[in-house]
């Protein structure tokens, strides 16, 4: 029995595709390329799906980050908070944007920015915007990390990559004042047929930002700023806004899927998801840790040996990343989460018998 991390097939059914290529056939016989209705319907539907004020569809999600960057004034010199555990992406837009990288440790159980970490840095360093990350879905402490910079008025910018269904403490991801940002990647829990992203903002003033430095600074009265071309597809916002009808039942049964995994393998010598956090994850993937790398490797190994994949996305933590090397920061908990941890094939289509043939065999390994 193959038992794969991803299933299009399932998630692109014939009756699927069948309304996708109605749309997009509109859309060809209209030539509205860029920025058509279904950007605005998406636009308006995400935002009641996260209880968002706003929200503006962009190419993809690093650009996302950087537009949230830019918008909030974060340029040249400026230092910026991170995650240690994220994709490489958090960290390239803040350099990509004339800022440099400060990154902060981790909880060492859940691979979320740890925020006595980020007292520590924000006492040692001017920081000038901090970027948790939802990383596998699970939610990062917001209420915790908006304490910390609240007195110094310090912007946060919540990527939200992998969290289409997470819950916050203010509601979805999307629901806080924080600008959060999301990518629609095809392998994150809501995709496009390509690359698309977004941004949630509930204030006006970067609303309009926003929108002007994804359309090359191009506001009602000509060229106000320099900006760059982030805008999204009307084919991808179409796509989007077509898979919006099924995400929150394809979301419950990522949730049913992760709550049965860690019910069973609690039972083994292995660190699984908290279940606080897993009750508000948007189960984009499902971490598992094991005592040491060597382990993990291992693991990995007898999985694949009996068809069933598995991912170690984060080998490296942000510091260890090439180009960041020479970087400040703390990643001492983050290394010891790269090292042991392990993602388990997560999608809604997963049925009874390949859960308990991959917790078997995980079973099997660690005997
Ligand atoms: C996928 C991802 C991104 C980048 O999104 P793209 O749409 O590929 O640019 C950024 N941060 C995290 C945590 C991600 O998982």
């Amino acid at each position: 029995m193959k038992i794969a991390f991803y299933n299009f097939t399932e998630l692109h059914t014939n009756e699927f595709k069948i309304r996708a290529l109605d749309r997009i056939k509109k859309i060809i016989d209209e030539s509205s390329f860029i920025e058509g209705e279904y950007n605005a319907k998406f636009e308006q539907e995400f935002a009641e799906l996260q209880n968002a004020k706003n929200v503006l569809l962009v190419a993809n999600g690093t650009d996302a980050l950087e537009i949230s960057l830019k918008a909030h004034g974060i340029g040249t010199g400026d230092r910026v908070a991170v995650s240690a555990i994220t994709f490489f992406a958090s960290a390239e837009a803040i350099v990509n944007v004339g800022a440099v990288p400060v990154m902060v440790d981790v909880n060492k159980n859940t691979g979320l920015m740890c925020p006595a970490s980020l007292s520590r840095i924000m006492e040692s360093y001017d920081i000038k915007a901090v970027m948790p990350v939802h990383i596998y879905g699970l939610p990062a402490p917001i209420q915790e990390i908006e304490n910390i910079c609240s007195s110094s008025n310090i912007p946060i910018i919540e990527d939200a990559a992998q969290a289409v269904g997470t819950h916050i403490y203010s509601g979805p991801v999307g629901s806080s004042n924080n600008l959060t940002t999301f990518s629609f990647y095809p392998t994150k829990n809501l995709s496009a047929f390509g690359d698309a992203g977004a941004i949630c903002v509930a204030d006006e003033e970067l609303l309009e930002k926003i929108k002007l430095i994804r359309n090359h600074g191009r506001g009602p009265s000509g060229f106000e700023r320099v900006g760059r071309n982030s805008r999204c597809d009307h084919i991808q916002a179409a796509i989007l806004h077509l898979k919006l009808e099924d995400i929150a039942s394809q979301n419950k049964k990522r949730k049913e899927i992760a709550l049965y995994y860690r019910e069973k393998l609690l039972q083994l010598d292995l660190r699984v998801p908290q279940l606080d956090l897993l009750e508000h994850s948007s189960c984009h993937l499902f971490p598992i840790g094991v005592k040491d790398e060597a382990t993990k490797y291992k693991l990995k190994e007898h999985l694949a040996a009996q068809e069933i994949d598995s991912a170690a996305f984060y080998e490296r933590t942000l510091l260890q990343e090439q180009p960041f090397t020479s970087c400040d920061g703390e990643d001492q908990g983050a290394q010891e989460f790269a090292q042991t941890t392990l993602c388990i094939p997560m999608n809604p289509y997963l049925h009874k018998e390949q859960l308990d043939k991959v917790v078997e065999e995980i079973e099997k390994f660690l005997q």
